[in-house]
């Protein structure tokens, strides 16, 4: 016998996630942040990264990256989880609360690795659709329950639409259900606004955030959860023995000491979103979506170029956008960057659509 082992049934199937990393002018594919932290931030990390142990393992805890957190958003350290990145988070999460015989209840359309990772961790997925202006409404909620799910994601604001979930939704599926509602907060930096209020309310509430948008760390892979105490018993149970590096946590720690610079960089963020916005319902026949997010969902004109030709010409004028068709009809979305990106991707689709 020879050749590859027989691989879990449907795993060839699936294809692997790869998001393109092509060395182009105008990078607006994956909502990362255009300006890394500042200089400052770089030397105190490589000043901390002098002092570390490497022959030892990194603090299992994490706890003074979790401390930092608790008095950056002012939520008890108990309740407070982190992990490479909040990818990982979600995961444990799920190996946690869901899993074989067990249920999760996904508003599409939303962040793709949410099914993802119910189909990594062989949890039964009910995806229920949500239509634009793509708010959960009382009907969603009444699906939701119906479904008798043991997880419920709610993603606010939501990637790839832009919208933000109204809280009154959120808190009616947290007091309405037992099951661990995840609030996916990726973008709240940027608009929207935080369940964090409601967690003390409800403890199967669960709050995710990263570090990988609003606080230009998408590198160093660092995500933390705002939960109740139980809940993070429970993930420190499906953990894998120290999971996050001393690498990574100093990194994490580093950057919260820039939380300022990083909160000042949103701004302009949120401004060259703003441009985007208006300068693309300038644009006759393109459909705009309100966005509370870094980034600006929009689709094209059924009657003119089609969105996949409009996002292959942008991509050869050194403008690389996300191509959301498979899961919106005619859709794509475009990062808010620096100042120099976006007027390149405005450039580039005056030429593309004139
Ligand atoms: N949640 C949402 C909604 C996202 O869009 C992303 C990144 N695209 C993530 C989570 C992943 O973040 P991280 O880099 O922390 O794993």
């Amino acid at each position: 016998m020879s050749g590859a082992p027989e691989p879990r049934s449907g795993l060839r199937e699936m294809a692997a996630y790869v998001s393109p990393q092509m060395d182009v002018a105008a990078r607006l594919n994956t909502n990362e942040c255009p300006h890394p932290l500042p200089e400052d931030f770089s030397i105190e990390l490589a000043s901390a990264i002098t002092q570390i142990p490497l022959n030892r393992y990194p603090d299992g805890q994490m706890l003074r990256l979790r401390e930092e957190l608790a008095a950056h958003t002012g939520h008890p350290v108990e309740g407070i989880w982190t992990a490479n990145g909040s990818n990982e988070l979600l995961t444990q999460l799920l190996l946690a609360y869901a899993g074989p015989k067990r249920r999760a209840v996904i508003f599409e359309p939303t962040y793709m690795l949410h099914s993802r990772l119910c189909w990594l961790t062989q949890t039964e997925l009910v995806q229920l659709r949500l239509e634009p202006p793509f708010e959960i409404g009382a009907n969603h909620i009444t699906g939701a329950l119906a479904a008798e799910p043991k997880v419920i994601f709610v993603c606010s604001p939501n990637n790839p639409t832009g919208n933000a979930q109204p809280l009154s939704a959120i808190e009616e599926l947290a007091r309405s259900t037992g099951s661990a509602v995840i609030v996916d907060e990726a973008y709240i930096e940027f608009g929207g606004r935080t369940a964090q209020s409601l967690l003390a309310e409800h403890p199967n509430l669960i709050v995710v955030r990263t570090f990988s948008k609003a606080f230009a760390l998408a590198g160093a892979r660092v995500g933390y959860c705002l939960a109740s105490p139980e809940v993070v018993e429970d993930l420190q149970r499906v953990r894998l023995p120290y999971h996050m590096s001393a690498l990574t946590q100093a990194a994490g720690i580093a950057a919260l000491h820039h939380a300022s610079e990083a909160a000042a960089v949103i701004a302009s963020i949120r401004s060259q979103r703003d441009r985007m916005m208006t300068a693309l319902q300038g644009f006759p026949g393109l459909h705009v979506h309100p966005t509370e997010a870094n980034f600006v969902l929009f689709q094209t004109d059924p009657a003119g170029k089609p969105a996949e030709t409009i996002w292959e010409e942008l991509l050869d004028r050194g403008v690389l956008i996300r191509d959301m068709t498979s899961v919106i009809p005619r859709a794509l979305r475009v990062t808010a960057g620096s100042e120099h990106e976006v007027d390149l991707f405005l450039s580039a689709l005056q030429e593309v659509l004139g």
